[in-house]
């Protein structure tokens, strides 16, 4: 009851990386499976490629409504989401038309803040909203980010991991100057790290060297079981709770969970 007290409870998150193949989706399902142990999450399919969607499970004949109909406020916000067949765990799908919503609302007014009006009316509904970018800076992402409380952005542990990050901070300050004054950078998440491979090593010395402890002590390894998992249409924690893969997205999750505490302590 402060005057620093945020505005909602619910907390919107936004996976950004313009990159594609860096851990985007990967880390929206997953992370949202694990937070969903403890807490009532929403995940967001922003990308036309639906890979967040089809890693939940969802069927092409259950996308009818989902992020265009929010974009296009053609339904009710409370219709949007589906439950998964997780607990605690529904999705706003990525539908066909998607693909098409950026050219669409080109000249519309309030383009930039459409999914913060659809996500805003329902506040109170989940405790954290996760968003799944596509790989680019372009409406949607910029959607994305007018919405959200804060980025996260996973890094791969390969070549030119941090090409292109510079572009994607200033992008998000010019979003903080223009649309959202509140947005802040939630951390930055190592993904793919294979420990046998110095290179991994190099790429996790440097994004510290960058973001210094804005990088999570979280690394997420190179498991096989992560990919398996989202073509059998599951989080990884549900489809091998045992695997390197979900442990360390559970340890991801606590680790999120823990810095919030402290942040909102301190
Ligand atoms: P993005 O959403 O950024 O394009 P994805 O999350 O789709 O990236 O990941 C790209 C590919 O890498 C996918 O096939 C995914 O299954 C695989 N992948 C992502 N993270 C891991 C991981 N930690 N271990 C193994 N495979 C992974
Ligand atoms: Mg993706």
């Amino acid at each position: 009851s402060s005057n620093t007290a945020p505005l909602s409870t619910t907390r919107i998150i936004a996976i950004t990386n313009q990159k594609g193949g860096v851990g985007k989706t990967t880390t929206t399902i997953n992370l949202a499976a694990a937070l969903a142990l403890k807490q009532r999450v929403l995940l967001v399919d922003l990308d036309p490629q639906g890979n967040a969607s089809t890693g939940l499970g969802i069927e092409y004949d259950q996308r009818n409504i989902g992020t265009y109909t929010a974009l296009m406020q053609e339904a009710e916000p409370q219709s949007l989401a589906t439950e998964t067949e997780f607990d605690n765990l529904s999705i706003i799908t990525a539908n066909n038309e998607l693909a098409g919503a950026e050219l669409e609302m080109i000249t519309d007014e309030r383009r930039e803040y459409r999914l913060r009006d659809a996500l805003r009316a329902l506040e109170g509904e989940y405790d954290i909203i996760l968003i799944d970018c596509p790989p680019s800076l372009g409406l949607l992402t910029l959607n994305a980010l007018v919405a959200a409380d804060s980025v996260l952005v996973p890094l791969q542990c390969e070549f030119f991991a941090l090409e292109g990050i510079s572009q994607l901070v200033k992008t998000i300050d010019r979003v903080r100057r223009a649309f959202n004054a509140d947005l802040h950078l939630e951390g930055i998440v190592l993904t793919m790290y294979d420990r046998r491979n110095n290179l991994s090593e190099l790429v996790a010395q440097d994004a510290r060297g960058f973001f210094g402890d804005q990088v999570f002590s979280t690394l997420i390894p190179r498991n096989i079981r992560i990919s398996e998992a989202q073509s059998h249409g599951s989080p990884v924690l549900n489809y091998d709770p045992r695997s390197t893969g979900a442990t360390a997205y559970i340890a991801l999750a606590e680790e999120l969970t823990k810095r919030n505490i402290e942040k909102s302590k301190g």
